[in-house]
């Protein structure tokens, strides 16, 4: 079967058929349904189709071990075959060239083209490896004529692809591209002077006159020459990456300037690597050839030659260029390429060269496109689309595994029709699986291609899987989320968005250990296959690693002091209290800057601005530092604190001015200020409906629902569970009731300090004058778990729970009224949670500005649940089957109501509530239990002058 791909005489063009490749690639892993097609003879009248019987096509399914193709429709089985392959090997990212011909056939083809570039119609062809030629005949002396070699392997992409061919370790290790065309050249021995040992190689005759001088005339006359501006990153890492001049004019061959600079005279030692960053552009790193770099990756190497090979790494430019380079290197843009036959140069900065570091980084896209590098940070949750700014997570992982060398990430979606879902529970069932490596409007096309009851397509839900393969397809991780998701877009992103999130802690810590990451792996629903993933990545973890060193290294001479301490810092809150404060799940709006600032001389130097940056509160889409002044901040108000410095990386890719940035962190003590003012809040997608449409707003009804039901229930004790940043108790305390005692319990310390903000002024203030609060005598608020036992939360005259149980997963809610009625027993407990069927009402309010949309499908589908945070909302059927049975199992009484809209009208109340009354019980006694403590006391008041009259 491979040798299936024989040249053609003339023109060396191996043509092998796409499902040749893909034999040789899955052999019997690789199967092909075809089906035939009806196609009907439209009748000319447009709208009026009938249905004749035309000629019968084909198409045909390609199924993989990691995807499945459609085909389009052929007459013949045999195209739609190869149809399908042919786009199984694009999406695969496979060039049918470098899978065919066997190796003889590309060593053949390889001295061919060899003798090609030496012939003097390539001399004439626009090519950009025919002005490296050229401007060899600009060289003088002995250097006349003569093209490095490196050249020719790097600027011939049908040379690199034969090499590729000839070993794949190519790949790998692109120097080996060099040995493979000198051995070519050197059986050319009438065209071609190749001398042993050196890496150049020459025409043997001169080219004839009449070839040469035609391109003497069309030369380029800018005899002046030109300074390009690039950068030399020195082999060791203690010294910095600095600017160099090159002095390029039309009378010099480049590479010999830039081996100039590189201590070398003659540009034949320089070696040229891929170009970095954009496939497009010319970056590139320039060295000098060592004998190491001969040395295929895969031999074997003694201890003592990996200690020399380690020694002159240079790993801050093999880092860069995914390749080994040894020793200096020289980082420039500059070129020939297709468009003109002039020189291409652009200046490199510093600042660019630490962009390019950052953009390699799993988050660096991210942080590069909200042109935020230091206080933006990769979210670690996708909610919904419209919440999410920047670049999509789908995108950033296909922009990484390009940046890495890696295959484009390969993506499958399952879809579930919502029926069997509900009676999945566990069991999988799955229905139909379409593949995607490309954008997700594609996916929807495949989907619509064979899905024929668009029906079923509207309500399904669908769940993403991701494979990250390195070049040669070997799989290095494989994301798959059991979570569902409504719309395709949301669960693609959600699943690129954990892989990143994954490799984001992976770069954080090259030296994690194993199990450690395996367990962050598995939080993520992630299997890594560490041998290979740590192969991939062994230029990065040698950065990194290195760095780590050395900063540590550096720290040992400036004192041992620093290291050990982090993040406490002095925050400074400016301005009136607006009221108007950030949750989670709502949009904050800042604007920023972060400086640079030296404790003596108090030099000031402005790093990262911005003057309207959006995020999500609570998806950490900032430096935990940004999000937590945000959190106690409200709108208008200005904050202002210092913390320690982030990565040198980067705050010289966000610095404008690069050299004075660096000298200052160089100065002792310097840190980074950051001055955030909150400009807007964007409330999440919930409160702004119950505030469209309900009057007073919806969170309140509820809340005078539960204060009304505590004045009338003469209750002495109270317990909020998931109290929130506290309305309700905040409330009560407004209200003369009986209450002596009021507690609440949450998880979210957020929410705890705020509830505790107000508490605390609210009781302080009832001390002097004569408020309504006064009764109360005690205040608590606890952290914990509602669904974890605490026996002080036993005997309440009542509880309360509104709008929490749709926070946590079906069984928690259960689990959580379970333990409540049976353990901590109070006579009354008020649950409310939102009425599923009265979305279509919420939803019709009109909210403008949230989600464009762009698959036509409409918002009704984005915010199927009110709440981003939402695991489920019940309809009144569900709600009322849930509190019945436990009611009945805990001898407890249940009445419903609820509050927005009305029992008597579709679709009932907008927030249902179950209103809970122990039954009295002959052998009931209060259990003196022992006293078990699980959640920790957060505030506490107590009012002391009252309670000492009662002693
Ligand atoms: N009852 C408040 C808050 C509702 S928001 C009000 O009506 O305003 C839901 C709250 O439930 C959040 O504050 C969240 O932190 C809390 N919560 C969710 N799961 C919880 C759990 N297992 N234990 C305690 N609190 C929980
Ligand atoms: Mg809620």
């Amino acid at each position: 079967m491979g040798s299936s791909g024989a040249a053609t005489p003339e023109g060396k063009k191996t043509t092998v058929s796409p499902k040749a490749v893909i034999y040789q690639k899955y052999g019997s892993r690789a199967s092909y349904e075809v089906e035939e097609v009806q196609d009907f003879v439209q009748n000319g009248c447009p709208g009026l189709c009938i249905p004749q019987k035309g000629p019968c096509l084909y198409r045909c399914r390609l199924n993989l071990p990691e995807l499945s193709i459609l085909s389009g429709t052929f007459r013949k089985k045999k195209d739609a075959e190869q149809a399908a392959a042919e786009m199984a090997l694009q999406k695969l990212g496979i060039h049918p060239l470098t899978h065919n011909a066997d190796v003889r056939d590309a060593g053949e083809d390889l001295v061919s083209r060899v003798a090609y570039l030496f012939s003097n119609e390539f001399l004439a062809s626009q090519h950009p490896l025919s002005c490296h030629f050229r401007a060899s005949l600009s060289r003088e002396g002995y250097l006349y004529g003569s093209v490095p070699v490196s050249v020719i392997a790097v600027y011939d992409g049908k040379i690199s692809t034969l090499c590729k061919l000839i070993d794949p370790m190519v790949e790998s290790n692109p120097s080996l591209a060099i040995s493979f065309v000198l051995r070519a050249a050197a059986t050319l021995p009438t065209l071609i002077t190749a001398t042993e040992g050196q890496l150049w190689i020459r025409r043997q005759n001169p080219y004839p006159p009449e070839v040469i001088e035609p391109l003497l005339v069309e030369q380029p006359s800018t005899l002046g020459g030109v300074c390009v501006q690039a950068l030399l990153i020195p082999s060791s890492l203690n010294e910095d990456v600095k600017p160099v001049t090159l002095n390029v004019c039309s009378s010099n061959y480049y590479l010999d300037v830039i081996a100039q600079k590189l201590g070398e005279l003659d540009a034949s030692k320089i070696l040229v690597s891929r170009p970095i960053g954009k496939a497009s552009s010319e970056t590139r790193l320039y060295f000098v050839a060592s004998d190491l770099q001969f040395v295929e990756p895969t031999s074997d190497l003694n201890g003592k030659k990996l200690d020399i090979f380690e020694g002159s790494m240079n790993t801050r430019a093999s880092y860069l260029a995914g390749q080994g380079v040894y020793g200096g290197a020289i980082l420039a843009s500059i070129g020939y390429t297709w468009k003109s036959k002039d020189l291409f140069h652009e200046d490199v900065f510093l600042k660019l060269y630490y962009r390019m570091l950052i953009y390699k980084t799993p988050s660096g896209p991210y942080k590069l496109y909200r042109e935020s590098t230091i206080a933006a940070e990769l979210p670690v949750v996708f909610t919904i689309k419209s919440n999410w700014r920047g670049t999509f997570p789908k995108e950033i992982l296909c922009t990484f595994c390009r940046q890495h060398r890696l295959s484009e990430p390969v993506f499958a979606i399952s879809r579930y029709p919502v029926k069997a879902l509900s009676d999945l529970s566990g069991s999988q069932k799955k229905l139909k699986v379409t593949e995607s490596t490309e954008d997700t409007g594609q996916t929807n096309e495949n989907a619509a291609n064979h899905g024929d009851d668009e029906t079923v397509e509207s309500v399904s839900h669908f769940r993403c899987e991701v494979k990250v393969l390195s070049k040669l397809q070997d799989l290095l991780l494989q994301c798959s989320p059991k979570d569902f998701y409504r719309k395709e877009t949301d669960c693609i992103q959600n699943a690129s968005l954990k892989v990143l999130s994954w490799l984001s802690s992976y770069f954080q810590d090259f030296n994690m250990p194993l199990e450690k990451l395996n367990s962050l792996a598995d939080a993520l629903d992630i299997k890594v296959n560490t041998q290979h993933l740590f192969k991939e990545f062994k230029f990065c973890s040698t950065m990194y690693l290195n760095q780590q060193r050395t900063i540590k290294a550096n720290n040992c001479i400036d004192g041992p002091q620093a290291t050990e301490e982090h993040e406490h810092y002095l925050l400074r809150i400016e301005g009136p209290e607006s009221g108007i404060c950030p949750s989670n799940g709502s949009l904050a709006c800042i604007c920023y800057s972060a400086c640079l600032v030296t404790e003596v001389g108090h030099t000031k130097e402005l790093i990262e601005s911005s003057h309207e940056f959006e995020f999500e509160m609570g998806s950490r889409a900032v430096n935990p530092h940004v999000e937590t002044a945000v959190a106690q901040m409200s709108v208008g108000q200005s904050a202002f604190y210092l913390v320690d410095l982030p990565s040198q990386e980067l705050i010289l890719a966000a610095a404008n001015d690069s050299a004075r940035a660096l000298s200052l962190i160089n100065s002792n003590m310097c840190g980074l200020e950051y001055c955030i003012t909150l400009l807007k809040v964007t409330e999440p997608l919930e409160d702004r409906m119950e505030q469209a449409l309900f009057s007073p707003p919806l969170s309140k009804q509820r809340v005078d629902y539960a204060v009304e039901h505590i004045k009338k229930s003469g209750a002495t004790t109270l317990v909020d569970f998931g109290c929130g940043s506290g309305s309700l108790l905040e409330s009560l305390l407004d209200y003369p009731t009986s209450l002596r005692k009021i507690v609440g319990v949450d998880l979210s310390l957020k929410s705890l300090s705020r509830a505790a903000k107000v508490l605390h002024s609210k009781l302080s203030k009832s001390l002097d004058a004569d408020m309504p609060c006064k009764s109360i005598q005690s205040a608590t608020l606890y952290d914990g778990s509602i669904i974890v036992f605490d026996s002080r939360m036993c005997g309440f005259d009542i509880g309360t729970c509104l709008e929490v149980i749709e926070h946590m997963e079906e069984d928690q809610a259960s689990l959580f009224g379970d333990l409540v009625l049976s353990s901590f027993r109070p006579s009354v407990l008020i649950v409310s949670t939102p009425n599923y069927e009265y979305n279509v009402i919420l939803q019709k309010s009109d909210l403008p500005s949230q989600e464009e949309a762009p698959d036509g499908k409409g918002q009704s589908e984005s915010c199927r649940f009110r709440n981003h945070d939402h695991k489920f909302e019940w309809t009144r059927e569900q709600f009322g089957s849930w509190a019945r049975n436990l009611a009945s199992r805990n001898n407890y009484s249940v009445e419903f109501s609820g509050v927005g809209g009305s029992a008597d009208h579709e679709p009932g109340f907008a927030s249902q509530i179950a209103l809970f009354k122990r039954l009295p019980q002959l052998d009931e006694r209060l259990e003196d239990g022992e006293s078990v403590h699980l959640y920790n006391v957060i505030w506490e008041w107590s009012n002391h002058e009252t309670t000492k009259s009662f002693d």
